[in-house]
């Protein structure tokens, strides 16, 4: 929508083809049906969240920023407002007043939208040695010629909102290379079968590591929530997008969780904490501790991890247990067993390989004529509005120069 809203308002003639019955099935679902439009930080924070290939937006976001964005919706009749973590989102907490609106625009700007319109092939004509963009093949058979084409399609992730993964086979089959794609911003699969036990509850104010042996590759601070098959929230989904470069490691089942329940404390100071409860509550059982300190409902998980029986009285706690009790405190270990598929994925990491995509134009470096635009590219962000500002600024300077 996007590529076509930049392109008519070049002048430019422009066909949408969209499988769906209705555009922007995906955006629809964004930010739990809020729409979490964009980010109201600068440039260089902007590209800090973007986790794979920041650099390749450099040139594409200076030409059409997160404020252009917002800007072309408020003209249009659409009320943003900032909220906590600069996150922007549609006034009326509606993603359908998002999609109306870049309907609207696409209509005043005379875009032709065709549903229902699968695109199977893309068909090329050859030049003196070079490959161009001729047309396209429908799904019905027909064909649509053009001077170019936007390949917009999407990742693979929440495949019912038409995102399957078919723009990486069209892209494919006109010669362009595929980066593996992973699920990302999605939550993982532990080993530990308590974590079951736990389910649905949500730690505030903690912190985790993700570690491969002793190297660290994300720390965060935040929300953390406890499902059947694992570990997901705010905390865990960022975690997850900086595995790009541990897939092995991943797979093989190494990668650990370290999870500090009381991370404004030092170990030093929480001990002090555990022999001033102790000493006031000498002749109750631990549990009665430990629920002062943590949620009620992972105090037997915790007590079972340190090897304490829960009605052991406090006078009886030796001070082996007590330093093992405060060692899990700041810093439970989980096991890594996997990731969340496709389905609960928010974006896909992976995608068209950026060494064969103009930074400048977003034109294929390959056949001329072809642009891409979106998650369909290898280039994906963490959660606050990054992903969809990538697929504003990149599907902006696709429709400026297609
Ligand atoms: C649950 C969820 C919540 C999210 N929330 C946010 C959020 O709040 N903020 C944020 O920044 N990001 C969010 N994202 C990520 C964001 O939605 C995507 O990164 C973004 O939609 C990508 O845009 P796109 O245009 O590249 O692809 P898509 O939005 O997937 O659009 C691709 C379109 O191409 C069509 N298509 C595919 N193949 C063909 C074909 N062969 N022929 C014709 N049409 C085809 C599809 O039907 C689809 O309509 C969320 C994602 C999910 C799943």
């Amino acid at each position: 929508m996007m590529a076509a809203i930049s392109a008519s308002g070049e002048g430019k003639r422009v066909i949408l083809l969209e499988r769906n019955e209705k555009l922007g099935k995906k955006l629809f679902i964004t930010g739990k049906g809020r729409c979490n439009i964009t980010n109201a930080c600068d440039a260089e924070e902007f590209l800090s969240h973007v986790a794979t290939n920041s650099r390749f937006l450099y040139s594409s976001f200076s030409r059409f920023n997160n404020d252009d964005m917002i800007r072309l919706l408020n003209d249009a009749g659409l009320k943003t407002k900032v909220e906590r973590g600069q996150r922007v989102f549609p006034q009326s907490d509606h993603s359908s007043d998002v999609i109306g609106t870049l309907k609207r625009i696409c209509d005043r700007n005379g875009v032709q939208i065709h549903y229902h319109t699968k695109v199977e092939k893309i068909l090329l004509h050859h030049d003196a040695g070079n490959a161009f963009f001729a047309g396209v093949q429908l799904s019905d058979g027909k064909t649509i010629k053009g001077d170019s084409l936007i390949l917009a399609a999407g990742g693979c992730s929440y495949t019912s909102t038409g995102s399957d993964g078919d723009g990486y086979r069209l892209a494919r089959s006109v010669g362009h290379s595929i980066k593996p794609p992973y699920p990302s911003l999605v939550p993982f699969i532990m080993k530990e079968n308590w974590c079951r036990e736990l389910m649905g509850l949500t730690l505030k104010n903690v912190s985790i590591r993700v570690k491969q042996q002793k190297k660290v590759i994300y720390e965060g601070f935040g929300e953390f929530l406890f499902t059947h098959f694992g570990v997901s929230g705010p905390l865990v989904l960022t975690a997850s997008t900086c595995l790009g470069k541990y897939q092995k490691a991943l797979e093989d089942g190494r990668l650990t969780l370290i999870l500090d329940l009381k991370p404004s404390l030092t170990a030093e100071q929480l001990e002090k904490r555990y022999l001033r409860e102790f000493d006031i509550y000498r002749n109750k059982n631990i549990s009665n501790v430990i629920e002062r300190m943590l949620p009620r409902k992972m105090v037997p998980v915790f007590l079972r991890e340190a090897g304490v029986p829960e009605d052991k009285k406090v006078r009886d706690i030796t001070k082996k247990e007590r330093r093992r009790m405060i060692e899990i405190m700041k810093g439970l270990e989980m096991h890594i067993a996997g990731v969340r598929g496709f389905e609960e994925a928010i974006v896909t990491r992976g995608g068209v390989s950026v060494k064969e995509v103009s930074p400048t134009t977003m034109e294929s470096k390959l056949v001329k004529n072809i642009f891409f635009a979106g998650e369909i590219l290898d280039v994906d962000a963490v959660t606050g509005g990054f992903n969809l500002q990538i697929a504003w600024s990149t599907g902006y300077t696709a429709g400026f120069f297609a």
